[in-house]
């Protein structure tokens, strides 16, 4: 049955009543416009039956010409949730939706509450309620502006998607996967999965380490970007979403699935690469055009919940408890088929914010795992003497009059850090010194408060009431600027300074370097893993000296410790036990993203104490699945 055929069959199992002005997919969802009110409003039941019939998730709203216009249809919404304190409503016209954006949501969603109806009922619009970030974020702003200015376009293409994976298609015969990145090194992520149907890559990331093999390989004989079904990322750091954007300006025009988190923190992530590789002097391979036509195309999918992306493949996403939003890749491909597993980055044990990694399955047989950890010299200390050993090394500089200066991502372990810290100050065991946090990560911070349901359950509390979020204390210091830069170092106090990017490869902790290297009393804690060649690497061995944006020799004299056990990613021994909990258990392992070096030696680990067999993939290796 082909795409235009599924939505005939959708219309015939239809009462005449409903009579549908329009029907669209989006994406693997049918949705039907109806012109009968009555219908529009009770389609529930019926809804229900013909999904069952078909397969497929079905929804109704109301044709264009029974919406109220826009103007009179807010100054309604307003009346009728003015409990909830309307902050923002955007009217998606294409899609007879309107999203409205409240403080309390829950004076709208809450139980026994029926203003959703009320609201359908009196202007015909399909409500979606969305909660007010307590930090604003230009970056969420303006994603859902992208999406309702262009409503038309990401309907029309939306439908396409929906098009392309309802094509006629007989069965699955055969798959296989292609590494493009990160097969016997860490970064560039990218793998291409394909069978007889369906061509989908898992991740598009660059190495910011390594100029050379900076970007995944795409001019592999396989990887055709017109024939590209689809891209699933599953988190955003750079070295997996970073070169995203690159396919639409490639001549991409398919979807990018990734959660909603990972979208707003992918796209924070892209500008900040590219501001960075502007300041440098270079090019960067993209531009912010590139990064509006990914938002365009992209297609939030929360955890667990289970679509089509392809005539033959099944595409689930599941906590990989690295970041906010970072996701397990299950593929289920063909009608039970083969069934593959991606792991991305995870971290297989509790973190203040995340659940631990999912490894419990429908279905598994193939296991795709990193192991930036995978070396039996790679055993982190536990997370509660990674925080002590933290408030230790503060405490240190603090007695002396120094500053800390932490180089970070943006995103993961800097909010796990400024966690830490604030707990040690409400403790006691750290004094009240201020806590500068530098653009970007205040950024990221705003992105983190917006889906507090993306962290773990004792947070999500604390997030969702705005008295007691962590995040939010008033201990914590947005950085503005250069001339906020200066102040904070010229100042006369200690305090402690959060700043990308991590490796000291660009960004402000560069800035922050040069100006506190010279003096005994500070210290610079790495808390993120320092990749070959960066200057972080440099810092770590201690030199007498530094050479800094290539021109300035500088003094290395402020201390440099490592405080290791905040990592986002597994150890040794949580890699080890993620496979071996894994239910069901897989056949068939291939370590990826890690050090050549530590590879073997961690997959004959894997054959011998868990007796599955093992793969390490090269660069351009293709394996066969099945
Ligand atoms: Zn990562």
């Amino acid at each position: 049955m082909s795409g235009e055929e599924v939505l005939t069959r959708v219309l015939s199992l239809l009462p005449s009543k409903a009579d549908i002005g329009e029907s669209r997919f989006e994406a693997a969802n049918v949705v039907i416009f109806s012109k009968n009110f009555d219908f529009f409003m009770n389609a529930h039941e019926v809804l229900r039956e013909v999904a069952k019939e078909v397969k497929l998730r079905i929804e109704a709203r109301a044709d264009r010409s029974l919406l109220m216009p826009a103007e009179d249809a807010e100054s309604e919404i307003r009346k009728i949730i003015k409990d909830a304190g309307v902050t923002d409503i955007f009217f998606d016209t294409y899609g007879s939706k309107v999203i409205i954006e409240v403080e309390k949501p829950s004076e709208v969603l809450g139980n026994g509450n029926n203003k959703i109806t009320e609201i359908k009922k009196k202007t015909a619009w399909t409500p979606v309620i969305q909660r007010k970030p307590p930090l604003k974020s230009d970056i969420i702003n303006t994603i859902r502006r992208i999406w309702t200015q262009n409503s038309k376009d990401r309907s029309n293409f939306l439908h396409g998607v929906g098009k392309r994976i309802y094509e006629d298609f007989k069965e699955t015969e055969w798959t296989r996967v292609s590494f493009l990145g990160a097969a016997r090194e860490v970064g560039r992520s990218s793998m291409l999965l394909q069978t007889n149907g369906s061509r989908v890559l898992m991740d598009c990331g660059i190495n910011v380490a390594n100029k050379d093999k900076a970007f995944p390989v795409l001019d592999a004989p396989e990887f055709q970007i017109e024939r590209l079904d689809a891209v699933v990322i599953s988190h955003s750091h750079l070295d997996h979403v970073g070169f995203t954007p690159f396919l639409y300006k490639y001549g991409f025009k398919g979807p990018v699935y990734m959660t909603p988190p990972s979208l707003p923190l992918a796209v924070l992530l892209s500008l900040d690469a590219m501001e960075i590789a502007h300041k440098d002097g270079g090019n960067a391979p993209y531009s912010s055009k590139e990064i509006e036509q990914m938002v365009l195309h992209t297609i939030p999918l929360p955890y667990e919940e289970v679509t089509n992306i392809t005539p033959d493949v099944r595409l689930t996403l599941y906590n990989a408890g690295h970041i906010l939003g970072s996701s397990i890749i299950h593929f289920h491909i063909g009608e039970g088929f083969y069934n593959l597993v991606y792991t991305g980055d995870m971290k297989y044990g509790p973190t203040k914010m995340h659940d631990s990694a999912v490894n419990k399955f429908p279905r598994v047989e193939a296991v795709m795992i990193e192991s930036t950890y995978g070396s039996p010299r790679d055993l982190l200390p536990s997370l509660k003497d990674a925080q002590d050993s933290l408030v230790k090394e503060i405490n240190e500089v603090i007695d002396n009059k120094g500053k800390i200066l932490i180089p970070t991502a943006g995103v993961g372990r800097v909010q796990e850090v400024m966690l830490t810290v604030e707990e040690a100050v409400r403790n006691g065991t750290l004094p009240e010194i201020p806590i500068y946090i530098d653009g970007m990560v205040w950024d990221a911070t705003a992105i983190y408060t917006t889906y507090p349901e993306y962290l773990r359950k004792n947070i999500r509390k604390l997030v969702f009431s705005n008295e007691e979020n962590p995040l939010l204390n008033p201990l914590f210091k947005r950085v503005g600027g250069q001339k906020d830069r200066k102040s904070i170092v010229d100042a006369d106090e200690s305090s402690i300074i959060m700043a990308t990017s991590g490796m000291l490869n660009g960004g402000p902790s560069v800035f922050y370097l040069s100006q506190l290297a010279p003096y005994e009393k500070n210290k610079l804690i790495f808390v993120t893993y320092q990749g070959r060649g960066t200057l972080g690497e440099t810092v770590m061995h201690q030199p007498k000296d530094i050479l800094i944006n290539q021109r300035d020799r500088i003094p290395l004299n402020m201390k440099v410790v490592k405080a290791e056990g905040f990592s986002a990613h597994s150890d040794r021994k949580q890699l080890l036990s993620y496979l071996k909990n894994m239910e069901p258990r897989p056949g068939l392992i291939m370590p990826v993203h890690g050090d050549p070096a530590k590879l073997p030696e961690f997959a004959s680990t894997i054959r011998n104490t868990l007796r599955m067999s093992t793969k390490i993939p090269n660069i351009l290796d293709s394996i066969r699945l099945k």
